[in-house]
């Protein structure tokens, strides 16, 4: 994936996209309460961007949830 290549454009009909609250290693499952653990691995430069989808696998019930990253403050 190169797209952390593309140059930053100040347009304002980009989609905006900075810099996310990394994602914790593992959650809650909602559904059992067990440990569901981060699949995704960090970017290589290991900034993670907003609105960036993280999967998680719990272990215990195996079920797999998606979370969207949040930008950074919110
Ligand atoms: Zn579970």
């Amino acid at each position: 994936m190169n797209w952390l290549n593309e140059l930053v454009s100040d347009d304002q009909d980009e989609y905006e996209s900075g810099p996310a609250e990394p994602p914790t290693e593992s959650i809650t499952c909602v559904d059992c309460g067990g440990r569901c653990h981060l699949l995704t691995h960090p970017p290589e430069d290991g900034l993670w961007l907003a609105g960036d989808v993280v999967a998680y696998r719990c272990s215990d019930c195996l079920d797999r949830w998606d979370l969207v990253l949040m930008p950074l403050g919110e």
